[in-house]
C-alpha cells in the first residue's frame, strides 16, 4: 500500500489555479523525485500536501484522508518538510533549533550528528551564523528530529557549492538506503536525483504529464519536462 496517494490534486491560490491533476505515490521506503521547470507546480504540490494551501482531490498519508484533517494534525501524522530557502529559527543555536523540533522516535540528536559531524561541532552556533550548507544541513536534521515516515525536500541543494551538494545527496542516499523512511525530492538536478530517486514524477503546468521507473526517464522525456 502507498504512504502518500495523491490524485487529481487541485489547488489555487485566491482566482488563480496552479494545479489542475497531480497525481502521485510514495510507497513506505520509497525515493520519489518530484521535477519539472520554475513554475510548473512542485512547491505548490508540497504545500498541498503540508496542508498548507487548500486542495481538492484525493490525498491521502497512510490510509488517513489528509482533506479531513486539521493541518496541524497532518503534521503530526509523520510528515517532515525541508522548505525551499532552508527555513531555521535564525537566532536559535544549532542545538535549539534540533531539540525545537524533537519528537519521540529513533531520530535524536546523536543520530543527526552521525549524518552531519559538521552540525555537532557547530552545535552552540547560533543558525544565523551557518553557512548556507550548514543551513540547510540543520534544516534537514530538523526535520529528521519530527520522526517521520515521509519526509519531503523542497530544493535541498539550492545555490549551493558543489562540496556541500554533494555531501547533501550523500547524506540523502543514507536515509534512502539505510531507514524505512520515504523520501519526495524536489531538485533542479536531474543527474543527481538518478542516485537517490527509485521513481520520478515530472508535472507541467501544474499537471502529472509522466511518472515512472527514474531507469526508464530518456533523456528526450528529461529535456522536454525539465528542460536538461
Ligand atoms: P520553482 O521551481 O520556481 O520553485 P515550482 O514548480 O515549485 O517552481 P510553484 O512555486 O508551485 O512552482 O508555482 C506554481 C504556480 O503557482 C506558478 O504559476 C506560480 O506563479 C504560482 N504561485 C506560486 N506561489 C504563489 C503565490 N503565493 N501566490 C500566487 N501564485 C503563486
Amino acid at each position: 500500500m502507498s504512504l502518500l496517494r495523491v490524485e487529481g490534486l487541485e489547488a489555487r491560490y485566491g482566482v488563480s489555479q496552479a494545479l489542475f491533476g497531480v497525481t502521485l505515490e510514495v510507497g513506505a521506503g520509497e525515493a520519489v523525485a518530484l521535477m519539472g521547470r520554475n513554475g510548473m507546480g512542485k512547491t505548490t504540490t508540497v504545500r498541498a500536501i503540508c496542508r498548507m494551501l487548500p486542495s481538492r482531490g484525493v490525498l491521502r498519508f497512510d490510509g488517513q484522508d489528509l482533506h479531513r484533517l486539521p493541518s496541524h494534525r497532518a503534521a503530526r501524522l509523520g510528515i517532515g518538510l525541508v522548505p525551499e530557502g532552508r527555513r531555521c529559527f535564525r537566532d536559535l543555536t544549532v542545538v535549539e533549533n534540533l531539540l525545537a523540533a524533537a519528537r519521540p522516535g529513533p531520530w535524536d540528536r546523536a543520530k543527526v550528528a552521525e549524518l552531519f559531524p559538521r552540525l555537532e561541532e557547530r552545535s552552540g552556533q547560533v543558525a544565523a551564523s551557518l553557512s548556507g550548507g550548514e543551513q540547510q544541513m540543520l534544516a534537514i536534521g530538523r526535520a529528521l528530529m519530527t520522526n517521520p515516515r515521509l519526509m519531503i525536500l523542497d530544493e535541498a541543494t539550492e545555490g549551493l557549492a558543489p562540496l556541500v551538494r554533494a555531501e547533501i545527496w550523500a547524506a540523502l542516499g543514507q536515509l534512502r538506503d539505510a531507514t524505512e523512511m520515504a523520501l519526495l525530492v524536489i531538485d533542479k538536478s536531474v543527474r543527481e536525483l538518478a542516485q537517490v530517486a527509485d521513481r520520478a514524477v515530472l508535472l507541467e503546468r501544474g499537471e502529472t504529464v509522466w511518472s515512472g521507473a527514474m531507469a526508464e526517464l530518456t533523456p528526450d522525456v528529461s529535456e522536454r519536462y525539465v528542460g536538461v
